[in-house]
């Protein structure tokens, strides 16, 4: 029985916005990790690269639309007294829009401002000795496979939402559902 579940946010709380393909050609990396490819980038064009990520971020906020299932399933956690963190590369803006719209609230929430980023698992072993939960007790639910290696490394079992991109990732998660109502059953049941 889990008594803590850590979810991502983009593309799993909410039914992908990002495009993720065009804001790669914006801001001029290829198939590298994002945060790394600006990372990379020479230090005057950071700045600007930043700014194009958080416009979309911003549009995919307007467009916000949850995955069906969220809205019962975080009551029943709330009711059921688990755990509930939401780990983000988005920014602290992305995620307070994204809480005022939904009302979510969660016991800890980590954005890019941490210093360690998924897939490292630094971010998850903070929430779970926050919480004094032993790793085994813990659940990351994500869409990518920064969320699966994250949760894996941090010793926590893993739930992959599977969308048309992912599946190959999913025999390295401890689980894979198609959906919110399948995750609730291997919460609950
Ligand atoms: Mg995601």
């Amino acid at each position: 029985m889990f008594e803590a579940v850590i979810f991502d946010m983009d593309g799993t709380l909410t039914i992908p916005a990002i495009d993720f393909a065009k804001l790669r050609e914006e801001i001029g990396c290829q198939d590298e990790d994002i945060i790394d490819g600006i990372n990379m980038l020479p230090v005057e064009a950071r700045g600007r690269a930043w700014e194009i990520v958080e416009r979309h971020e911003k549009e995919a906020m307007r467009n916000l639309r949850l995955t069906p299932g969220v809205p019962e399933l975080m009551r029943k956690l709330d009711s059921a007294g688990l755990r509930k963190g939401l780990l983000t590369r988005n920014s602290r803006s992305s995620f307070d829009e994204f809480a005022v719209k939904t009302g979510f609230k969660f016991d800890i929430v980590v954005d890019r401002s941490f210093p360690f980023l998924k897939p490292h698992p630094g971010a998850v072993i903070h929430m779970l000795g926050e919480w004094k939960i032993h790793p085994s007790r813990a659940l990351v639910v994500g869409d990518y496979i920064h969320d699966i290696h994250c949760g894996k490394a941090a010793g926590a079992s893993t739930c992959l939402l599977l969308n048309e991109n992912n599946r190959r990732y999913g025999e390295i998660a401890n689980f894979a559902v198609p959906d919110f109502f399948a995750l609730d059953r291997i919460i609950f049941e």
